[in-house]
């Protein structure tokens, strides 16, 4: 078997080693069936099997209530944008976003095309380089939900605490954080994110969906825009990705080995600090990108070097050592670690000692 490298790929990202271990010893026949997942009907007994299953141990993970619809859809989380507003915008018309970054905006322009958008806050002309503060948000009680993005992949910031909304529905892009650690489901009315950074391959995106929202939903929606339509047939009203469920579902299984959330978080924590600390203490060699020390996120750390050129060094000589990943997004340049679930300790650790002497050579 080849050789693993160390993936800071901010997605589609590192998946844990034991999830792919099995997967290869079951994908040329899953469990005596004679066939690989890829290959057996979705309205069979084993599919039945795998999606509820990883949809039980995925409720088992975030506790999720009763009174909420998980789905297993497709489109990237690209295409919610579209279905968040379609389906949940009427009949207000009339939605709140807070943008905290390129995929805030991006969600912002197709919300604009259903309705009325009032941008509760932004940060952009900080470059996004901090959260907005509570007291910042410019909130309309009437407004139809709230959308915001927990974790900002490219600019390396992440909301610690939910927004506060009041009665109106909070609707979240949680891609890239997304089970990092426990949250409160009940705090929700929608949670969507793309499976290919901390759940599994691309291809697959989890929604979580409060029941009572679906009922905005519109039967003149097309069909498979209908988040309705999707929780009446439990993700299988078409073709699921099938294959990329049965992957989310192992990660799910081994997220509940590891301990679950909670310890998930405590591993998250011990990693982003033994990176952010190499950083602060690196007089200033390191930059972390982010001006406000409790916005930094725990999944993408960004950070610069003190100029381009050492930057284009740095990425260069990192891959040589089995770095790969670490070009910041093409948007806002500099060096982005991606830190999630699945990424090793050891991992942070080899790259800091990298760090230092690199920083000690140039
Ligand atoms: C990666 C990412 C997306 C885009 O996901 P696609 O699956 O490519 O559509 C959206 N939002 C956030 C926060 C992301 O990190």
């Amino acid at each position: 078997m080849g050789k693993r490298i160390y993936n800071f790929s901010a997605g589609p990202a590192v998946l844990p080693e034991e999830v792919l271990l099995e997967a290869q010893k079951d994908l040329f026949s899953y469990k005596g069936s004679g066939m690989s997942v890829m290959e057996m009907s979705h309205r069979g007994k084993i599919f039945d099997e795998i999606i509820k299953t990883a949809e039980s141990d995925l409720r088992k993970l975030l506790e999720i209530p009763e009174n909420y619809s998980v789905l297993f859809l497709q489109g990237g989380a690209t295409l919610h944008f579209s279905m968040v507003p379609l389906n949940l915008m009427p009949p207000k018309n009339k939605a709140d976003y807070i943008i905290t970054g390129s995929w805030a905006k991006k969600a912002l322009k197709e919300a604009k095309r259903v309705g009325t958008v009032n941008i509760a806050a932004t940060t952009e002309s900080e470059n996004f380089t901090r959260l907005p503060k509570q007291s910042e948000l410019k909130l309309d009680p009437d407004a139809a939900y709230v959308h915001f993005t927990s974790n900002n992949t490219i600019y390396g910031t992440q909301f610690k605490n939910e927004p506060e909304v009041g009665n109106v529905p909070l609707v979240c892009d949680a891609s890239s954080d997304i089970l990092h650690k426990k949250i409160d489901v009940k705090k929700y009315g929608l949670i969507y994110a793309g499976a290919q950074k901390n759940i599994g391959p691309s291809g697959v995106v989890v929604v979580i969906v409060r029941k009572d929202l679906l009922e905005r939903s519109s039967d003149s929606l097309h069909t498979y825009l209908n988040y309705k339509v999707h929780a009446e047939n439990n993700s299988l009203y078409n073709t699921p990705p099938t294959f990329g469920i049965y992957i989310a579902g192992l990660v799910f299984k081994w997220l509940l080995s590891m301990g679950g959330l909670d310890e998930m978080y405590k591993r998250n924590v011990e990693k982003a600090k033994i990176l952010y600390d190499a950083i602060d203490s690196s007089d200033g060699y390191y930059k972390g990108t982010v001006t406000v020390k409790e916005d930094r996120s725990l999944m993408n750390v960004t950070y610069r070097l003190p100029n381009e050129d050492l930057e284009k060094k740095f990425v260069e000589e990192a891959k040589k050592k089995g770095f790969d990943g670490l070009k910041g997004h093409r948007s806002v340049g500099g060096i982005r670690a991606s830190i999630y679930n699945a990424f090793p300790k050891k991992g942070v650790e080899d790259l800091v000692e990298f760090m230092n002497d690199f920083r000690k050579n140039n």
